[in-house]
């Protein structure tokens, strides 16, 4: 049984975690940056210890993520500038089954292929961007044991996502500056329409 105060195991962990069980009232829906605050243009620190806290921002970052409907979110991205990333392909699904990697790294890839992204921090634009088809990810869990994943498609792509943001780079950033620039435009748009 979990108090709150011993180590949380990983299944109550995601048990916590489904949007659709009635623990969630204990997570919090948090702000998400957009591209234009420094933050998230900033390289992200090493996290070294895994605490109660940061168990909470994944719970916390994984309501954020599901109710924006994406399929990562970096910790940065809600103003925390730690190496946490969250991934969940299944969204759209029954079935939630978030993977969240503390101090994830690549250590493998192969194979380039071209494919369209977005950016829950630069809403509603999209662009297609080079990216390894397969990746091999290592990184720890929240009970501090190793991780070793291999990824393909566009999961692999989502984790190079949020793993570049932890470098504070955005997925414009890969495109020709002409592209970028017609990308930023578009954003800055967008975003005084939704404020007007
Ligand atoms: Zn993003």
């Amino acid at each position: 049984m979990d108090d709150g105060l011993g180590p949380v195991m990983p299944d109550a962990i995601f048990t916590a975690l489904d949007p659709f069980s009635i623990n969630r009232s204990f997570m919090s829906v948090l702000p998400i940056k957009n591209c234009l605050d420094p933050v998230l243009r900033k390289k992200c620190d090493l996290i070294q210890n895994i605490n109660q806290n940061l168990v909470d921002l994944s719970a916390d970052m994984i309501e954020t993520m599901y109710n924006a409907r994406g399929v990562g979110l970096a910790a940065n991205q809600v103003g925390v500038s730690s190496r946490l990333i969250i991934v969940d392909l299944g969204f759209d699904g029954e079935k939630h089954d978030p993977l969240i990697i503390v101090n994830p790294v690549i250590t493998a890839s192969e194979e380039e292929v071209l494919g369209q992204e977005g950016c829950l921090s630069i809403p509603e634009v999209f662009a297609d961007v080079k990216r390894f088809k397969r990746v091999e990810v290592k990184g720890v869990d929240l009970d501090g044991k190793d991780i070793r994943l291999e990824a393909d498609d566009f999961l692999a792509r989502a984790f190079q996502h949020e793993m570049d943001h932890l470098e504070g780079k955005l997925f414009w950033d890969m495109l020709g500056k002409v592209k970028r620039d017609m990308l930023k435009r578009k954003f800055k748009k967008i975003l005084k329409e939704a404020q007007e």
